[in-house]
């Protein structure tokens, strides 16, 4: 797994982490290594850090869509989720059609 191949650059990876720090998601190790990464980026942890964050903290929360299949990019993959869906796919399944108006 390498989620976290581009951890630096990637502004949505790094918010989504925050996320899960804020949200309590993760405990003990988990959420030390995490504040770790965030503090320091990749080059302030090690290899096994670094695989402890890719199947403890990222894995769990990584998620496709039930409906369509998409992964969505990481500003929604708590929506994800949460719900199962994407975006979209949640958009269209909450939006309520109008009535058909029975014209006489
Ligand atoms: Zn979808």
């Amino acid at each position: 797994m390498t989620h976290l191949a581009k951890f630096d650059e990637d502004e949505e990876l790094r918010t989504f982490l925050q996320q899960l720090l804020n949200d309590k998601c993760l405990i003990n190790g988990a959420e030390r290594f995490a504040q770790k990464l965030l503090e320091h980026g990749l080059d302030g942890i090690d290899a096994e850090e670094r695989a402890f964050i890719e199947t403890e903290v990222i894995e769990p929360y990584y998620s496709s869509c039930e409906d369509c299949g998409k992964t969505p990019n990481w500003a929604d993959m708590l929506d994800t989720y949460d719900t199962g869906l994407c975006k979209a796919c949640f958009k269209k399944a909450t939006t309520v059609k109008p009535p058909v108006l029975d014209v006489a």
